[in-house]
C-alpha cells in the first residue's frame, strides 16, 4: 500500500513513526528490503520547508531533518529536537566572537549536515536531491520530499517591540522571520499576519503531485495547521492534488481539549481569525467532497481537503461534508501512534 503524509517537523516526524509501526517496520530503521515484485508498502511524506533559514551561510531545513533525524534513531527525543550525544562546540566558539545566533542553537553534528546540504544546494542540486542523498546516509524508510525546491519563508508580522508606548507614536510593523518569532520571543509577540513569502511563485518539488496522485491513501498529520501544513497548502497545485486524488484524504487534530499538545499553534491560529479548537482546525481545512469551507492564510474560501478528521476523545466537532471520528490522539509511542494511523484508514474504508 501507498501512504502518503502531509508533514511538519517533530510532530509529523512522530506521526511518521507511527505510520512505519503500522506497517509492521522498526520505527527507526530503514524500510525492509522489497520483495521480488518491488516493495509491498510504501511512505512518501511532504515536508513543510517554510521553517528553512540560512545562518552563518549554512542552509538549515528544521523539518526535513526532524524527519531524518527521528526517523532514524539519531533524534535527541528528551529535548525533542536536534541529534542525541550532541555537543556545542562551534556555538560556543561563535558567541566567543558575539557572532551567534543566540535564539538559535547549532549543534556540530547537526552543523555537519548543514555544510553538506549547502555545498551541495551551492554546486546547483535542487534541494529535493540534497535531501534524498542526505537521506542515503540516515536511511528513514520514508522518501521525504521537500514540499518544493523553492524557497519560501514564513514572515510574522509583529508591532516592533521596542515601541514605547509612552512616546505617543504608533508602533511600526515589522516582519520576522518565523524562527525568530517562535524561538527568540516563544511566540509571545502577537502577530498580524503569517504568511509563507514565496509560497505563491513556488512549484511542487519532483515527486509530491505523484506521490499525491498515485496514494492508497493520503493523511495530513497532526502538525501544525498555518505553519507546517498550511504552508505546504500554499504551493499552488498541492491543494489541488489533494483534492483530485483518488485516495481518500484523513486528517487529524493538533489540538486536544483546546490546547495544543506542544508548541504554540493557538498563537499561529490566532493570528489567521481561527479558533483553538479541533472543530475550528477540522473547518479550517474543509470538506473535500462539497468544495465547502477550506480556507488559505488569507481567509478566502478555496476548497476544502478532507474527507475525514480524527480529533481527540475529549473534544467534539461538527464539520461539515466530513466524517469526524474521535479517537484517543497522543503519540505517545509509537504503537499509540500506529492505532491513531488504523483508525485513519477505518474511517474511510481503506484495508491494508
Ligand atoms: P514542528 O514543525 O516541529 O513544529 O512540528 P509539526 O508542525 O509537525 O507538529 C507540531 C504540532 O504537533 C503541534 O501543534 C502539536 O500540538 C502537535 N502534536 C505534538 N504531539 C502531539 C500528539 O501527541 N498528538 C497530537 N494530536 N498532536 C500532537
Ligand atoms: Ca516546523
Amino acid at each position: 500500500m501507498k501512504i502518503c503524509v502531509v508533514t511538519g517537523g517533530v510532530g509529523g516526524a512522530r506521526f511518521l513513526l507511527g505510520v512505519k509501526a503500522f506497517l509492521g517496520w522498526d520505527p527507526t530503521g530503514p524500510a525492509p528490503d522489497p520483495g521480488p515484485d518491488g516493495p509491498a508498502d510504501t511512505v512518501t511524506a511532504v515536508v513543510n520547508t517554510a521553517d528553512d533559514i540560512r545562518l552563518h551561510g549554512l542552509q538549515i531545513c528544521p523539518d526535513l531533518d526532524s524527519c531524518l533525524y527521528t526517523l532514524s534513531g539519531a533524534a535527541d527525543t528528551e529535548r525533542g529536537w536536534g541529534r542525541q550525544g550532541e555537543t556545542w562546540t562551534v556555538s560556543g566558539e561563535l558567541a566567543g566572537y558575539g557572532a551567534e545566533a543566540p535564539w538559535f542553537s547549532l549543534g556540530d553534528k547537526d552543523i555537519a549536515t548543514h555544510l553538506v546540504r549547502t555545498r551541495m544546494l551551492d554546486a546547483g542540486y535542487p534541494l529535493s536531491a540534497v535531501t534524498a542523498a542526505l537521506a542515503g546516509r540516515w536511511r528513514p524508510g520514508v522518501t521525504l520530499l521537500p514540499m518544493s525546491d523553492d524557497r519560501v519563508e514564513t514572515h510574522v508580522v509583529v508591532e516592533d517591540p521596542d515601541h514605547d508606548p509612552a512616546d505617543g507614536t504608533e508602533p511600526a510593523l515589522i516582519a520576522l522571520h518565523f524562527q525568530e518569532w517562535w524561538i527568540r520571543h516563544r511566540a509571545g509577540l502577537s502577530p498580524r499576519s503569517i504568511t509563507p513569502i514565496g509560497a505563491d511563485t513556488a512549484t511542487p518539488a519532483p515527486g509530491v503531485l505523484d506521490a499525491i496522485a498515485e496514494a492508497d491513501i493520503v493523511l495530513i498529520a497532526p502538525s501544525n495547521p498555518v505553519v507546517s501544513v498550511g504552508t505546504v497548502l500554499a504551493v499552488p497545485g498541492i491543494r489541488e492534488a489533494l483534492r483530485t486524488t483518488a485516495a481518500p484524504v484523513v486528517g487529524m487534530s493538533p489540538l486536544i481539549g483546546g490546547r495544543p499538545v506542544r508548541g504554540h499553534a493557538d498563537a499561529c491560529l490566532a493570528a489567521i481569525g481561527v479558533d483553538s479548537t479541533a472543530e475550528a482546525v477540522g473547518r479550517h481545512y474543509g470538506a473535500r467532497s462539497s468544495g465547502q469551507g477550506g480556507r488559505d492564510a488569507a481567509g478566502d474560501e478555496v476548497g476544502g481537503i478532507l474527507d475525514a478528521f480524527l480529533i481527540a476523545e475529549e473534544d467534539s466537532a461538527e464539520i461539515p461534508g466530513v466524517q469526524v471520528v474521535r479517537a484517543p490522539l497522543l503519540m505517545t509511542d509509537p504503537n499509540a501512534t500506529a492505532a491513531m494511523v488504523a483508525r485513519c484508514l477505518d474511517a474511510v474504508d481503506v484495508r491494508r
